[in-house]
Protein backbone atom coordinates (compact mmCIF):
# COMPACT_ATOMS: atom_id res chain seq x y z
CA UNK A 1 0.00 0.00 0.00
CA UNK A 2 0.78 3.51 -0.95
CA UNK A 3 2.35 5.47 2.28
CA UNK A 4 0.72 8.41 3.25
CA UNK A 5 2.69 11.66 2.01
CA UNK A 6 3.58 13.88 4.74
CA UNK A 7 5.14 17.17 4.03
CA UNK A 8 6.35 19.56 6.49
CA UNK A 9 6.79 23.00 6.03
CA UNK A 10 10.34 25.06 7.78
CA UNK A 11 12.80 22.85 9.51
CA UNK A 12 13.47 24.67 12.77
CA UNK A 13 13.49 23.49 15.72
CA UNK A 14 9.45 22.79 16.29
CA UNK A 15 9.98 20.39 13.05
CA UNK A 16 12.77 18.37 13.90
CA UNK A 17 10.93 17.65 17.17
CA UNK A 18 8.11 16.22 14.99
CA UNK A 19 10.44 14.36 13.00
CA UNK A 20 12.31 12.97 15.83
CA UNK A 21 9.24 12.12 17.73
CA UNK A 22 7.77 10.34 14.63
CA UNK A 23 10.66 8.16 14.50
CA UNK A 24 9.92 6.90 17.96
CA UNK A 25 6.28 6.68 17.44
CA UNK A 26 5.88 5.23 13.96
CA UNK A 27 9.20 4.76 11.99
CA UNK A 28 8.46 4.51 8.03
CA UNK A 29 4.64 5.15 8.25
CA UNK A 30 4.80 8.44 6.06
CA UNK A 31 7.00 9.19 3.00
CA UNK A 32 8.16 12.34 4.22
CA UNK A 33 9.16 15.81 2.50
CA UNK A 34 11.33 18.52 4.51
CA UNK A 35 11.16 21.67 2.89
CA UNK A 36 13.06 24.61 5.23
CA UNK A 37 14.12 27.90 3.86
CA UNK A 38 17.22 28.15 5.46
CA UNK A 39 20.49 26.85 4.02
CA UNK A 40 20.83 24.39 6.33
CA UNK A 41 18.76 21.78 8.41
CA UNK A 42 17.47 22.74 11.82
CA UNK A 43 19.93 23.93 14.43
CA UNK A 44 19.58 24.74 17.74
CA UNK A 45 18.44 28.32 17.70
CA UNK A 46 18.14 29.59 21.09
CA UNK A 47 22.19 29.21 20.71
CA UNK A 48 22.59 31.96 18.65
CA UNK A 49 23.18 34.18 21.30
CA UNK A 50 26.49 32.62 22.47
CA UNK A 51 27.30 32.08 19.12
CA UNK A 52 27.35 35.99 18.20
CA UNK A 53 29.39 36.12 22.16
CA UNK A 54 32.02 33.61 21.13
CA UNK A 55 31.04 31.16 23.85
CA UNK A 56 29.25 28.67 21.33
CA UNK A 57 30.88 27.51 18.31
CA UNK A 58 28.70 26.03 14.81
CA UNK A 59 28.94 22.58 16.09
CA UNK A 60 27.37 23.53 19.21
CA UNK A 61 24.58 24.17 17.56
CA UNK A 62 23.96 21.57 15.05
CA UNK A 63 21.11 19.67 15.82
CA UNK A 64 20.53 16.57 13.26
CA UNK A 65 23.16 16.39 10.24
CA UNK A 66 21.95 15.64 7.02
CA UNK A 67 22.73 11.66 7.13
CA UNK A 68 20.21 11.26 10.40
CA UNK A 69 17.43 12.86 7.84
CA UNK A 70 18.29 10.55 4.91
CA UNK A 71 18.90 7.20 7.43
CA UNK A 72 15.49 8.19 8.51
CA UNK A 73 14.01 8.21 5.14
CA UNK A 74 13.25 11.63 5.31
CA UNK A 75 13.62 13.98 1.96
CA UNK A 76 15.38 17.52 3.27
CA UNK A 77 15.36 20.21 0.88
CA UNK A 78 17.05 23.22 2.10
CA UNK A 79 16.84 26.90 1.04
CA UNK A 80 13.77 26.20 -1.04
CA UNK A 81 11.23 28.43 0.17
CA UNK A 82 7.34 27.26 0.41
CA UNK A 83 5.63 30.21 -1.66
CA UNK A 84 2.05 28.94 -1.84
CA UNK A 85 -0.22 25.93 -0.84
CA UNK A 86 -3.27 24.66 -2.97
CA UNK A 87 -5.29 22.64 -0.73
CA UNK A 88 -7.79 21.69 -3.48
CA UNK A 89 -4.99 19.58 -5.12
CA UNK A 90 -3.21 19.16 -2.06
CA UNK A 91 0.39 20.64 -3.21
CA UNK A 92 3.28 22.59 -1.69
CA UNK A 93 4.64 25.32 -4.67
CA UNK A 94 8.17 26.05 -3.93
CA UNK A 95 9.37 29.77 -4.85
CA UNK A 96 12.06 27.78 -7.42
CA UNK A 97 9.33 26.53 -9.29
CA UNK A 98 8.64 22.63 -7.63
CA UNK A 99 5.44 21.32 -6.97
CA UNK A 100 5.37 18.72 -3.76
CA UNK A 101 2.14 16.86 -3.14
CA UNK A 102 1.00 16.06 0.10
CA UNK A 103 -1.86 14.26 1.78
CA UNK A 104 -1.17 15.84 5.32
CA UNK A 105 0.65 19.16 5.49
CA UNK A 106 2.21 20.26 8.45
CA UNK A 107 3.26 24.41 8.88
CA UNK A 108 6.01 25.21 11.62
CA UNK A 109 7.60 28.26 9.71
CA UNK A 110 8.15 30.03 13.16
CA UNK A 111 8.35 33.63 13.20
CA UNK A 112 10.36 36.46 11.68
CA UNK A 113 11.78 39.44 13.38
CA UNK A 114 9.61 42.73 13.38
CA UNK A 115 11.40 45.31 11.58
CA UNK A 116 9.87 48.56 12.67
CA UNK A 117 9.05 51.16 9.71
CA UNK A 118 11.39 53.48 10.75
CA UNK A 119 13.46 56.01 8.43
CA UNK A 120 16.87 54.99 7.83
CA UNK A 121 15.31 51.25 8.78
CA UNK A 122 16.87 50.67 5.03
CA UNK A 123 20.60 51.13 5.50
CA UNK A 124 22.87 48.06 5.64
CA UNK A 125 23.79 48.35 9.56
CA UNK A 126 20.25 48.03 10.52
CA UNK A 127 19.44 44.55 11.75
CA UNK A 128 17.41 42.01 13.37
CA UNK A 129 18.49 38.70 15.05
CA UNK A 130 16.60 35.33 14.25
CA UNK A 131 18.67 32.81 12.45
CA UNK A 132 22.47 32.34 11.74
CA UNK A 133 22.46 34.23 9.25
CA UNK A 134 21.81 37.41 11.27
CA UNK A 135 24.24 36.31 13.83
CA UNK A 136 26.73 36.16 10.78
CA UNK A 137 26.05 39.67 9.75
CA UNK A 138 25.95 40.72 13.48
CA UNK A 139 29.07 39.80 13.92
CA UNK A 140 30.81 41.02 10.69
CA UNK A 141 29.99 44.38 11.80
CA UNK A 142 30.73 44.51 15.47
CA UNK A 143 34.42 45.78 15.01
CA UNK A 144 35.92 45.92 18.65
CA UNK A 145 34.99 49.93 19.19
CA UNK A 146 32.06 50.06 17.43
CA UNK A 147 28.75 52.11 18.59
CA UNK A 148 25.60 49.70 18.69
CA UNK A 149 22.15 50.49 19.65
CA UNK A 150 19.76 47.40 20.57
CA UNK A 151 16.13 48.62 19.84
CA UNK A 152 14.28 46.50 22.30
CA UNK A 153 15.01 45.10 26.06
CA UNK A 154 12.92 42.28 25.86
CA UNK A 155 14.74 38.61 26.10
CA UNK A 156 16.35 39.00 22.33
CA UNK A 157 17.46 42.10 23.17
CA UNK A 158 19.26 41.78 26.29
CA UNK A 159 21.23 38.56 24.13
CA UNK A 160 22.25 40.59 21.42
CA UNK A 161 23.40 43.71 23.51
CA UNK A 162 25.50 40.89 25.45
CA UNK A 163 26.85 39.53 22.48
CA UNK A 164 27.87 42.75 20.91
CA UNK A 165 29.20 43.70 24.54
CA UNK A 166 31.59 40.32 24.48
CA UNK A 167 32.73 41.55 20.78
CA UNK A 168 33.85 44.92 22.03
CA UNK A 169 31.35 47.31 21.27
CA UNK A 170 29.88 50.18 22.79
CA UNK A 171 26.15 49.20 23.63
CA UNK A 172 23.28 51.26 24.26
CA UNK A 173 19.89 49.55 24.43
CA UNK A 174 16.89 51.85 24.19
CA UNK A 175 13.79 50.72 25.36
CA UNK A 176 10.15 51.66 24.99
CA UNK A 177 8.41 50.47 28.66
CA UNK A 178 10.25 51.80 31.75
CA UNK A 179 12.01 48.69 32.89
CA UNK A 180 13.49 45.42 30.82
CA UNK A 181 11.56 42.63 30.03
CA UNK A 182 8.23 44.08 31.30
CA UNK A 183 6.86 41.10 30.60
CA UNK A 184 8.70 38.73 32.54
CA UNK A 185 9.99 40.85 35.69
CA UNK A 186 8.42 43.03 38.07
CA UNK A 187 9.98 46.38 38.67
CA UNK A 188 12.86 45.31 41.22
CA UNK A 189 13.11 42.05 39.25
CA UNK A 190 14.12 44.14 36.12
CA UNK A 191 16.34 46.26 38.26
CA UNK A 192 18.54 44.02 39.46
CA UNK A 193 18.67 42.48 35.91
CA UNK A 194 19.70 45.77 34.80
CA UNK A 195 22.36 46.29 37.04
CA UNK A 196 24.21 43.04 36.47
CA UNK A 197 24.20 44.35 32.54
CA UNK A 198 25.31 47.44 33.25
CA UNK A 199 28.58 45.71 35.33
CA UNK A 200 29.08 44.26 31.81
CA UNK A 201 29.60 47.35 30.41
CA UNK A 202 25.92 47.73 28.49
CA UNK A 203 24.48 51.01 28.90
CA UNK A 204 20.18 51.64 28.70
CA UNK A 205 17.93 54.15 28.06
CA UNK A 206 14.81 53.37 28.70
CA UNK A 207 11.03 55.16 29.03
CA UNK A 208 12.18 56.01 25.09
CA UNK A 209 10.66 55.88 21.59
CA UNK A 210 12.89 55.29 18.84
CA UNK A 211 12.12 57.91 15.97
CA UNK A 212 14.56 57.94 13.31
CA UNK A 213 17.97 55.97 12.17
CA UNK A 214 20.53 58.78 11.36
CA UNK A 215 22.45 58.28 8.11
CA UNK A 216 22.94 58.68 4.43
CA UNK A 217 24.75 55.63 3.24
CA UNK A 218 25.62 54.46 6.66
CA UNK A 219 23.81 54.59 9.74
CA UNK A 220 25.47 57.53 12.16
CA UNK A 221 22.66 57.62 15.44
CA UNK A 222 19.49 57.14 16.44
CA UNK A 223 16.90 60.06 17.31
CA UNK A 224 14.58 59.53 19.62
CA UNK A 225 11.32 61.05 20.18
CA UNK A 226 12.77 63.47 22.64
CA UNK A 227 14.72 64.80 20.10
CA UNK A 228 18.07 63.07 21.42
CA UNK A 229 20.43 61.63 19.10
CA UNK A 230 22.36 58.50 20.19
CA UNK A 231 25.60 58.12 17.85
CA UNK A 232 26.08 54.78 16.60
CA UNK A 233 27.56 53.12 13.78
CA UNK A 234 24.86 50.07 13.88
CA UNK A 235 21.70 49.29 15.20
CA UNK A 236 19.98 46.06 15.71
CA UNK A 237 16.26 46.02 15.81
CA UNK A 238 15.08 43.59 18.74
CA UNK A 239 11.15 45.14 19.82
CA UNK A 240 9.61 41.05 19.06
CA UNK A 241 8.70 38.87 16.77
CA UNK A 242 5.87 37.97 14.13
CA UNK A 243 4.21 34.44 13.47
CA UNK A 244 4.97 33.33 9.74
CA UNK A 245 1.57 32.95 9.01
CA UNK A 246 1.09 34.39 5.87
CA UNK A 247 1.08 30.90 3.50
CA UNK A 248 -1.43 29.45 5.86
CA UNK A 249 -3.30 33.30 5.61
CA UNK A 250 -2.96 33.05 1.83
CA UNK A 251 -3.85 29.47 1.52
CA UNK A 252 -7.68 30.31 2.81
CA UNK A 253 -6.77 28.71 6.61
CA UNK A 254 -7.77 31.05 9.59
CA UNK A 255 -5.14 32.73 10.94
CA UNK A 256 -5.86 35.49 13.80
CA UNK A 257 -2.02 36.48 14.89
CA UNK A 258 -1.29 33.03 14.53
CA UNK A 259 -2.60 29.80 12.66
CA UNK A 260 -5.13 29.07 14.61
CA UNK A 261 -4.95 25.61 15.95
CA UNK A 262 -7.14 22.99 18.04
CA UNK A 263 -5.85 20.88 20.69
CA UNK A 264 -5.09 18.27 18.06
CA UNK A 265 -2.98 21.34 16.66
CA UNK A 266 -5.03 20.59 13.43
CA UNK A 267 -5.93 23.93 11.29
CA UNK A 268 -9.68 25.19 9.78
CA UNK A 269 -8.37 22.53 7.08
CA UNK A 270 -8.34 19.41 8.73
CA UNK A 271 -5.37 18.12 6.24
CA UNK A 272 -3.19 20.75 7.27
CA UNK A 273 -1.69 21.17 10.71
CA UNK A 274 0.29 23.67 12.55
CA UNK A 275 3.03 23.63 15.42
CA UNK A 276 5.77 25.76 16.87
CA UNK A 277 5.91 29.98 16.72
CA UNK A 278 3.41 30.02 13.48
CA UNK A 279 0.16 28.49 15.79
CA UNK A 280 -2.19 30.52 17.78
CA UNK A 281 -3.43 27.94 20.49
CA UNK A 282 -6.64 29.01 22.05
CA UNK A 283 -5.45 32.35 21.40
CA UNK A 284 -2.00 32.07 22.53
CA UNK A 285 0.75 32.15 20.36
CA UNK A 286 4.15 30.99 21.95
CA UNK A 287 7.76 32.59 21.65
CA UNK A 288 9.53 29.70 23.20
CA UNK A 289 11.30 26.56 22.56
CA UNK A 290 9.17 24.26 25.34
CA UNK A 291 5.78 24.55 23.91
CA UNK A 292 6.95 24.29 20.45
CA UNK A 293 8.30 21.08 21.55
CA UNK A 294 4.84 19.86 23.18
CA UNK A 295 3.05 20.96 20.23
CA UNK A 296 5.46 18.64 18.13
CA UNK A 297 4.74 15.68 20.92
CA UNK A 298 1.28 15.74 20.87
CA UNK A 299 0.85 16.13 16.60
CA UNK A 300 3.71 12.78 16.44
CA UNK A 301 0.99 10.65 18.61
CA UNK A 302 -1.99 11.83 16.35
CA UNK A 303 -0.20 11.12 13.37
CA UNK A 304 0.74 7.55 14.69
CA UNK A 305 -2.80 7.44 15.07
CA UNK A 306 -3.56 8.31 18.77
CA UNK A 307 -6.34 10.72 18.58
CA UNK A 308 -6.72 10.98 22.59
CA UNK A 309 -3.71 12.83 22.39
CA UNK A 310 -4.96 16.15 23.45
CA UNK A 311 -2.75 19.60 23.79
CA UNK A 312 -4.26 22.06 26.52
CA UNK A 313 -1.68 24.64 26.51
CA UNK A 314 1.75 25.58 28.22
CA UNK A 315 2.51 27.05 31.24
CA UNK A 316 4.28 30.64 30.37
CA UNK A 317 7.47 30.31 31.44
CA UNK A 318 11.24 31.81 31.05
CA UNK A 319 14.26 30.18 32.48
CA UNK A 320 17.10 31.63 30.68
CA UNK A 321 20.56 33.05 31.11
CA UNK A 322 20.29 36.62 29.86
CA UNK A 323 23.63 37.53 29.51
CA UNK A 324 25.13 35.32 31.59
CA UNK A 325 22.49 36.43 34.86
CA UNK A 326 20.00 33.57 35.13
CA UNK A 327 16.59 34.59 34.59
CA UNK A 328 13.24 32.56 35.55
CA UNK A 329 9.66 33.58 35.44
CA UNK A 330 6.65 31.45 35.18
CA UNK A 331 3.21 33.04 35.62
CA UNK A 332 1.62 35.72 37.30
CA UNK A 333 4.09 38.98 38.10
CA UNK A 334 2.32 41.17 40.17
CA UNK A 335 -0.20 39.94 43.18
CA UNK A 336 -3.52 41.05 42.97
CA UNK A 337 -5.74 41.46 45.52
CA UNK A 338 -6.43 38.88 48.03
CA UNK A 339 -2.87 37.65 47.10
CA UNK A 340 0.54 36.88 49.09
CA UNK A 341 3.95 38.21 47.63
CA UNK A 342 7.06 36.96 48.81
CA UNK A 343 10.66 38.40 48.28
CA UNK A 344 14.28 37.74 49.36
CA UNK A 345 16.99 40.16 48.02
CA UNK A 346 20.43 40.04 47.72
CA UNK A 347 21.41 43.26 46.35
CA UNK A 348 25.11 42.92 46.86
CA UNK A 349 25.09 39.39 44.87
CA UNK A 350 22.74 40.54 42.15
CA UNK A 351 20.18 38.24 43.50
CA UNK A 352 15.96 38.21 43.68
CA UNK A 353 13.47 36.00 44.30
CA UNK A 354 9.37 36.55 43.92
CA UNK A 355 6.69 34.40 45.03
CA UNK A 356 3.20 35.12 44.76
CA UNK A 357 0.57 32.96 46.29
CA UNK A 358 -3.00 33.18 46.06
CA UNK A 359 -5.45 30.34 48.56
CA UNK A 360 -1.87 28.73 49.50
CA UNK A 361 -1.13 27.65 46.13
CA UNK A 362 1.85 29.16 44.22
CA UNK A 363 0.76 31.28 41.01
CA UNK A 364 3.95 33.26 40.16
CA UNK A 365 7.67 33.12 40.59
CA UNK A 366 10.55 35.45 39.89
CA UNK A 367 14.15 34.57 39.79
CA UNK A 368 17.26 36.90 38.97
CA UNK A 369 20.45 36.11 39.42
CA UNK A 370 20.04 32.31 41.13
CA UNK A 371 17.81 30.03 39.40
CA UNK A 372 18.63 26.43 40.28
CA UNK A 373 15.22 25.73 41.50
CA UNK A 374 13.50 27.03 38.89
CA UNK A 375 12.25 23.62 37.33
CA UNK A 376 11.20 22.96 41.19
CA UNK A 377 9.12 26.51 41.19
CA UNK A 378 7.56 25.65 37.65
CA UNK A 379 6.15 22.39 39.04
CA UNK A 380 4.48 23.77 41.68
CA UNK A 381 2.95 26.58 39.84
CA UNK A 382 1.98 23.79 36.86
CA UNK A 383 0.10 21.11 39.36
CA UNK A 384 -1.30 24.28 41.51
CA UNK A 385 -1.50 21.60 44.10
CA UNK A 386 -2.11 23.30 47.66
CA UNK A 387 1.25 24.56 48.94
CA UNK A 388 0.87 23.19 52.87
CA UNK A 389 4.20 22.49 55.33
CA UNK A 390 5.62 23.71 52.12
CA UNK A 391 4.93 27.23 52.57
CA UNK A 392 6.88 28.37 55.64
CA UNK A 393 10.31 27.57 53.44
CA UNK A 394 8.87 27.97 50.12
CA UNK A 395 10.98 31.37 49.27
CA UNK A 396 13.92 28.93 50.62
CA UNK A 397 14.26 26.43 47.70
CA UNK A 398 14.02 23.34 46.99
CA UNK A 399 17.08 21.75 49.19
CA UNK A 400 15.83 23.76 52.32
CA UNK A 401 12.24 23.02 51.93
CA UNK A 402 13.18 19.55 51.52
CA UNK A 403 15.37 19.35 54.82
CA UNK A 404 12.45 21.17 56.97
C1 LIG B 1 18.65 34.62 19.49
C2 LIG B 1 17.52 33.79 20.02
C3 LIG B 1 17.56 33.31 21.32
C4 LIG B 1 16.51 32.54 21.83
N1 LIG B 1 16.60 32.08 23.11
C5 LIG B 1 15.60 31.31 23.59
C6 LIG B 1 15.69 30.77 24.92
O1 LIG B 1 16.64 31.02 25.65
N2 LIG B 1 14.66 29.98 25.36
C7 LIG B 1 13.58 29.68 24.56
O2 LIG B 1 12.68 28.94 24.98
N3 LIG B 1 13.48 30.17 23.30
C8 LIG B 1 14.46 30.98 22.81
N4 LIG B 1 14.36 31.47 21.53
C9 LIG B 1 13.13 31.15 20.74
C10 LIG B 1 13.24 29.77 20.09
O3 LIG B 1 14.36 29.73 19.27
C11 LIG B 1 11.97 29.52 19.29
O4 LIG B 1 10.89 29.49 20.19
C12 LIG B 1 11.99 28.21 18.49
O5 LIG B 1 13.04 28.21 17.58
C13 LIG B 1 10.65 28.04 17.78
O6 LIG B 1 10.71 26.93 16.90
P1 LIG B 1 9.89 26.96 15.51
O7 LIG B 1 10.25 25.68 14.84
O8 LIG B 1 8.48 27.31 15.75
O9 LIG B 1 10.53 28.18 14.68
P2 LIG B 1 11.99 28.28 14.06
O10 LIG B 1 12.99 27.56 14.88
O11 LIG B 1 12.20 29.73 13.80
O12 LIG B 1 11.89 27.50 12.67
C14 LIG B 1 11.07 27.96 11.62
C15 LIG B 1 11.79 27.61 10.31
O13 LIG B 1 10.86 27.72 9.24
C16 LIG B 1 11.50 28.32 8.14
N5 LIG B 1 10.49 28.89 7.24
C17 LIG B 1 9.70 29.97 7.43
N6 LIG B 1 8.90 30.18 6.37
C18 LIG B 1 9.18 29.18 5.49
C19 LIG B 1 8.68 28.86 4.19
N7 LIG B 1 7.72 29.57 3.61
N8 LIG B 1 9.22 27.78 3.55
C20 LIG B 1 10.19 27.03 4.14
N9 LIG B 1 10.70 27.30 5.36
C21 LIG B 1 10.20 28.37 6.03
C22 LIG B 1 12.39 29.36 8.79
O14 LIG B 1 13.42 29.77 7.90
C23 LIG B 1 12.92 28.58 9.98
O15 LIG B 1 14.08 27.86 9.64
C24 LIG B 1 15.38 32.25 21.00
C25 LIG B 1 15.33 32.74 19.69
C26 LIG B 1 16.38 33.50 19.20
C27 LIG B 1 16.30 34.03 17.78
Amino acid sequence: MERERLVLVGAGMAGLKLLEELKAACPGRYNVTVVGAEPEPAYNRVLLSSLLAGEAGDEDLALKDRAWYGANGYRLFTGAEARSIDRAAKRVMLRDGRVIGYDRLVLATGSEAIRLPLPGAHLAQVLTFRDRCDAMRLSALARPDARAIVVGGGLLGLEAAYGLAKLGCAVTVVHLADRLMERQLDARGAATLRRAMEAKGVSFVLGAQSQAILGETHVTGLELASGEVLPADMVVMACGVRPNAALGRDAGLEVRRGIVVDDALRTSDPAVHAIGECAEHRGVVYGLVAPAYEHARTLAAHLAAAPSASYAGSVLSTNLKVSGVDVFSAGAIEAEDGEETITLADPGHGHYRKLIVRDDRLVGAILVGEASDALWYLDLIAKGAPLGPLRDDLAFGRGFAAAA
